[in-house]
């Protein structure tokens, strides 16, 4: 990462807007503590937006709700930026065994995973009665909902989705990580209309945490479900393939693959064996019908992993600048050392605390502040050069008109004289 705000000058108070010195985090669980003054001196119409306060966030208006969550807008008191709050009722998933057995797990597994196209887990509290999870905010709303607005998407940009798709459930692989609820309500968009994966609460890695009989547990969404998941066999990471494909098809028809009336898992197993797939528009190009077939293909094992989904030419990531892996650390060299002056010198942070937490992606306050003054810092710095960039433009173009003028005013014009030809044709 390179240090995008030098341009704007050192003092970084001055970068991030802060104009007191902000005192060491304290993890306050308390709930139901209404927003106050004491937040961190936030204008107070801002304020008005958040109704309560836990640790050092304010809860704001809710984003959307799962079937053992609720996602809340949130504002993070030390920095003013926004997250998103993900609110598991303790005492609701008490009644699923098997929720609550694996609720730490969703926080535990996305410690492991940093990638652009997965959301980022920032922080994690509890309190008697909630688990909470904090996560950076996706303000581009949910891709489900431009599918819906387009009935379907353009190839070219489905095209893009699910390159990007395909890069973020690599990465989860890589570190023998299933996520097993791929599906388009999961996929959110960020500020650059990039997407960002979300829901890691049924995700499972084999080994790594100590899970015990990981692959044979039946969940996630029956139109999503790969044939050996509905037939409750053992299966392994390719499921996430088999989903992959049916988010596809999703995007470029917007309908399922498979479905049958009236609905029954022994006849949509059937159609899946069968190869049975909807038909498709005839618009769309051989390649990625082609790419669907190789995803939709009911034998596990001869379906393709996600390594040789990534060589299929409709995805094209052979192209250098879209082919990139992402490293799942940030490397000590990326780090912002503007940032971490700020944390350390201005915020009292310990130097060594806040890089063990940047560089091992431990979810906590000093991740969060990390994350979201170097988010904040790329943005302004953006702003900055924009601004600049406009002013320049202008100052020439204010240049141009001044001499273009100057110009003009030398052209001397002759005074009007009567053409020869009309002076003989009169007689004179
Ligand atoms: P499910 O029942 O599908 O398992 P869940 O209870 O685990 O859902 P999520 O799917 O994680 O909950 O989130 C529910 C909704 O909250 C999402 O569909 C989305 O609209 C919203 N949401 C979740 N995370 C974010 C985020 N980081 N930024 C913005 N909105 C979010």
């Amino acid at each position: 990462m390179s240090d995008a705000g030098t341009d704007m000058g050192t003092d970084s108070r001055k970068i991030f807007g802060m104009k007191a010195k902000v005192p060491v985090a304290t993890e306050n669980h308390s709930e139901n503590t209404h927003p106050s003054s004491t937040s961190n001196g936030l204008p107070g119409d801002i304020l008005r937006n958040y109704t309560k306060k836990v640790g050092n966030y304010l809860i704001g208006r809710k984003l959307g709700e799962g079937s053992f969550a609720k996602v809340w807008e949130g504002l993070h008191t030390t920095t003013g930026e926004k997250v998103a709050v993900k609110v598991i009722d303790k005492r609701k998933i008490r009644k699923d065994s098997y929720v609550s057995k694996n609720m730490r797990r969703e926080g535990q597994i996305q410690q492991m995973i940093r990638h652009p196209y997965i959301t980022q887990l920032l922080d994690i509290l509890e309190t008697e009665n909630s688990y909470y999870l904090v996560m950076e905010l996706c303000p581009g709303g949910n891709l489900m909902n431009q599918i819906n607005a387009k009935k379907r998407l353009d190839e070219r940009e489905a095209q893009k989705y699910v390159r990007q798709l395909v890069m973020a459930v690599e990465q989860l692989h890589k570190k023998g990580v299933v996520h097993r609820d791929l599906k388009i309500e999961n996929l959110l968009l960020d500020e650059q209309d990039n997407i960002k994966l979300i829901d890691f609460g049924l995700c499972n890695c084999a080994g790594i945490l100590g899970y015990s009989d990981p692959f044979s547990t039946q969940c996630g969404s029956p139109g999503y479900a790969a044939p050996e998941l509905i037939s409750r066999k053992k299966y392994g990471l390719k499921v996430d393939v088999w989903s992959i494909g049916v988010t596809m098809y999703i995007m470029l028809t917007g309908t399922l693959p498979f479905t049958v009336e009236p609905f029954s898992l022994n006849g949509l197993h059937q159609r899946m064996v069968d190869r049975d797939m909807n038909p498709l528009p005839p618009s769309i190009s051989s390649a990625a019908v082609n790419l669907l077939n190789r995803l939709f293909e009911p034998d596990p094992d001869m379906r393709p992993n996600i390594h040789q989904v990534m060589t299929d030419s409709w995805l094209q990531l052979g192209n250098p600048h879209t082919g990139v892996p992402y490293l799942n650390r940030i490397h000590i060299e990326e780090i912002n050392h503007t940032v971490l002056l700020h944390m350390t010198e201005k915020m009292g942070y310990k130097r060594s605390e806040v890089l063990s937490a940047v560089l091992t992606n431990k979810a906590c306050h000093m991740l969060t502040v990390y994350f979201l003054l170097n988010n904040k810092m790329k943005r302004l710095s953006k702003k900055y050069r924009e601004k600049q960039y406009n002013m320049e433009k202008e100052k020439k173009s204010e240049l141009f008109q001044t001499q273009w003028r100057k110009h003009i005013e030398k052209i001397t014009i002759p005074p009007k004289q009567t053409p020869v030809y009309l002076a003989v044709s009169k007689g004179l």
